[in-house]
């Protein structure tokens, strides 16, 4: 076997499948493997026409194709199947090549196997691509973490691969060990956040229009020409308009309203408590999906809880649909503003040194949350890299407060007429808990002292206090 692949793709279902073609069609030989030969064989005799591959059934021989220094891409089910690859991978490597794990891995997981790989002389680049199936065949979005001098060598090549935008490779290193997987794992809570926002729009235009799933359709198709522009709302146009053929209703009225919520958008929110962020957006998207799943409890409540709610009569239309859409907007960069603070947080805690405006870069293409908008993030960290709070950029601030009465308005008439809106709500009430000049915190610092000693800090002075409730409630410099 002459070592004459530039890279190798081993795990080929729908994802790894898509990246060697993709590798391919970019002019490079590909080595390509899968535990069971029969995935091999059928990507060879179906796309074996998109470039040139080097197919092999052991892994020794899928090693053996590979030019040095080699770079395996692994794309196998995340956890135990990773390891099991990783672990049948290293004995046939040698110092200084390159494992890439692009499959959705816990970026704990990723820091551990780093550091086992890097111990034995090999660089460990754990990836995110997102993107899905298509986004993986014609250019994803590629977030790469482990060492700058890995990137130096695969970093071209997975760049060429990657979604363009105005001729920008949606791929840049991130940063070190889990600093690639850790992003990706944001964009996929944000995802979450930007999804239930759209949902709750969704609702609050049936319910207060009572507009017909088409009707919704189209405006969501005219929102995508301005500040909302974005990939899933293009989607959400095309499927609210979409007819379900075997009942001739519109298609989001035939399907179940259960969402599922498997290991990111909760991996994220963990991570936020771990934190200590608020990322109020991504949680709540998180939990209103486990709400829909919550079978049992919505049985109770449809059939216990009453609702009192108030006439909402909409005499404007139009109007209405304009307050949406800011609420909208402007709840959506709530929920990235706290992503991006998250992503800060975990940069200094594990010294990563994410460039926050490099990650909205490699975000405007590929991937899922794709979207102008995201322009507007990469200026704002481009005006200043150490901003605090996104949302206290000039430009966000500019655009959030044009549409803060419509926000107000919004989340009052949905809470009057007893739509959930959790997202939307919740992202005001952060957007006032963050601007507040001062925040009943105070109150919960006297409780924690009262029942627990717990000791407080005064506005008046320095130090930590404590004053004794039980006794004569003097107070004591702890
Ligand atoms: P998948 O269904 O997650 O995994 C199937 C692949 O894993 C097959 O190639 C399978 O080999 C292999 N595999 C499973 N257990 C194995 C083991 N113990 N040893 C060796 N190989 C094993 O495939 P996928 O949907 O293409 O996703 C691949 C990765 O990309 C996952 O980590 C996924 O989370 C991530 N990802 C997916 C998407 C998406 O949109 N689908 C997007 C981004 C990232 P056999 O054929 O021999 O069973």
């Amino acid at each position: 076997m002459s070592a004459r692949a530039q890279i190798g793709v081993t795990g080929l279902a729908v994802m790894g499948r898509n990246l060697a073609r993709n590798f391919a069609r970019h002019g490079y030989t590909v080595a390509v493997h899968n535990r069971s030969y029969a995935k091999t064989q059928s990507l060879i005799e179906e796309n074996g026409s998109d470039g040139d591959f080097v197919p092999s059934e052991s892994m020794a021989d899928f090693v053996a194709s590979l030019e040095r220094p080699r770079k395996v891409v692994v794309m196998v089910k995340a956890g135990g199947p990773t390891d099991a690859v990783i672990d049948e991978l290293v004995p046939l490597l040698e110092e200084g090549d390159i494992i890439v794990d692009a499959g959705n891995a816990h970026f704990p997981d990723t820091i551990r196997r780093e550091n086992d790989l890097r111990a034995q002389g090999l660089h460990f680049v754990g990836t995110g691509v997102s993107g899905g199936e298509e986004g993986a065949l014609n250019g994803p979005s590629i977030m790469p973490g482990g060492t700058r001098e890995s990137y130096k060598s695969l970093g071209p090549i997975l760049e060429d691969i990657s979604a363009k935008v105005d001729g920008t490779p949606c791929c840049t290193y991130v940063g070190p060990d889990g600093a690639g997987h850790f992003v990706k794992m944001v964009h996929n809570g944000i995802e979450y956040a930007d999804m239930q926002l759209i949902a709750e729009a969704y609702d609050l235009l049936k319910q207060g229009l009572g507009a017909s799933a088409a009707e919704i359709g189209q405006i969501f198709a005219e929102w995508n020409t301005g500040d909302l522009e974005s990939f899933l709302i293009e989607i959400t146009a095309d499927v609210l308009q979409h007819v379900d053929a075997e009942t001739g209703s519109a298609f989001v009225d035939v399907v179940l309203d259960q969402a599922e919520q498997k290991g990111t958008g909760r991996w994220t929110v963990q991570n936020g408590l771990d934190l200590g962020v608020p990322i109020t957006g991504i949680a709540e998207a998180t939990f209103a999906r486990a709400l829909s799943g919550s079978v049992p409890q919505r049985e109770a409540g449809r059939a216990a809880l009453p609702a009192h709610t108030q006439e909402w009569t909409i005499t404007d239309r139009d109007a209405f649909v304009e307050d949406v859409r800011l609420a909208l907007y402007a709840s959506k960069v709530v929920a990235y503003s706290q992503g991006f603070d998250q992503i800060a947080a975990a940069s200094v805690e594990n010294d990563w040194n994410i460039d926050r405006g490099a990650m909205a870069r490699i975000w405007r293409g590929g991937c899922i949350i794709r979207a102008g908008f995201l322009n507007r993030i990469t200026e704002a960290y481009e005006r200043d890299a150490d901003l605090p709070l996104l949302l206290a950029d000039e430009y966000f601030t500019g655009a959030v407060g044009n549409g803060l009465a419509a926000w107000r308005r919004v989340v009052a008439g949905a809470a009057q007429n007893g739509i959930p809106t959790p997202a939307f709500s919740s992202s005001l009430a952060y957007y006032d808990g963050v601007r507040a000049e001062r925040l009943p915190a105070a109150l919960i610092q006297a409780q924690r002292d009262f029942f627990g000693a717990h000791t407080y800090r005064r506005v008046d002075r320095e130090g930590t206090f404590h004053t004794e409730w039980s006794a004569d409630r003097s107070e004591s410099e702890a």
